[in-house]
């Protein structure tokens, strides 16, 4: 395994904002190819931040409920998984329509990551509020259409969700599970099939959070309480690369740039010492992560 100690990550967004207030939970970064654009949410502080590295700019929206994970829309706009289910967001205007609810019955429930697979599917998990008891969350995959199947049940934090680069097996994460889980994925039916565990992160690592794929199919992840974003073969399960990061609490990580060639990593400031952490909460830039990253699939719905 070789470790980028000299890689130049860099503070993308500080932690504290012009509102004077510090990202608790960012997460979810994902980038907007056709407005070179990174979408981030900031869970816990409901909020939805649009960062336009052109202009050095980072807006953000308040938001009515709970944003778990957004993906772009090829429509335009960016569907949405809230607290009160999926819907689309106007990332100019922070306007959210809402669509459907499939656990309107779960008020203890939210919705947490997501993206969408490569036929324009997006699917996305939920977990407890509170996370007191394990397995009371599922992941569910919201069609074109609107409708929504509910795809695999008894989930505790489910989190970084991915495909690989041919489509045909989806990477998983339910974090206290420690590990990243692969099904053989059908692409034209949305069928996932045959779980297994490929990849099991060290204790001293922390846990597995947000995840995303390079444009060699190699896994990035995000972990939490373990300081650093990981590279991972997921074929071998063998760890690659590590990217040591200032914050403990590493939420998840994404490619953006004109081609791809930067990656993204947010992290939290939840039940953290920011006096021991001051940069916990910022969205960090590793410019040359040494690979290039994938265009995100959008939503088609
Ligand atoms: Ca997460």
């Amino acid at each position: 395994m070789s470790s980028l100690p000299s890689s130049p990550l860099e503070v993308a967004v500080p932690p504290v904002g012009a509102d004077g207030q510090r990202t608790v939970l960012g997460e979810g970064p994902v980038w907007v190819v056709r407005d070179q654009v990174l979408l981030w949410v900031d869970i816990k502080g409901q909020k939805l931040h649009v960062h336009d590295p052109s202009r050095q700019s980072n807006v953000q929206f308040a938001l009515s409920h709970l944003p778990g994970c957004v993906a772009p829309r090829a429509q335009g706009g960016a569907v949405v998984a809230l607290s009160n289910g999926f819907g689309v967001v106007d990332y100019s205007t922070g306007a959210v329509q809402w669509w459907v609810d499939p656990e309107h019955d779960k008020p203890e429930n939210r919705f947490n990551d997501g993206a969408c697979d490569p036929k324009g599917r997006f699917f996305a998990g939920t977990l407890q509020l509170e996370e007191r008891d394990p397995h009371c969350g599922a992941l569910y995959c919201l069609e074109q259409d609107h409708s929504v199947r509910k795809v695999l049940d008894h989930c505790t934090i489910p989190n970084g969700i991915v495909w690989s680069l041919d489509g045909a097996k989806l990477y998983f994460i339910d974090t206290p599970t420690r590990g990243v889980d692969v099904f053989d994925y059908d692409v034209e039916s949305g069928a996932m099939t045959n779980r297994t565990t490929v990849i099991k992160v060290p204790e001293e690592l922390g846990h597995p959070d947000g995840m995303t794929i390079d444009a060699e199919g190699m896994l990035w992840v995000a972990h939490w309480g373990g300081g650093c974003v990981t590279r991972w073969d997921p074929r071998q399960g063998s760890m690659i690369s590590k990217v040591v990061v200032p914050v403990s609490k590493v939420t998840s990580c994404a490619f953006g740039g004109k081609d791809l060639e930067h990656l993204y990593i947010s992290t939290a400031s939840v039940d953290t010492d920011t006096i021991a952490e001051p940069l916990a909460g910022a969205l960090f830039i590793l410019k040359t992560p040494g690979v290039r990253g994938r265009p995100e699939p959008e939503f088609a719905g």
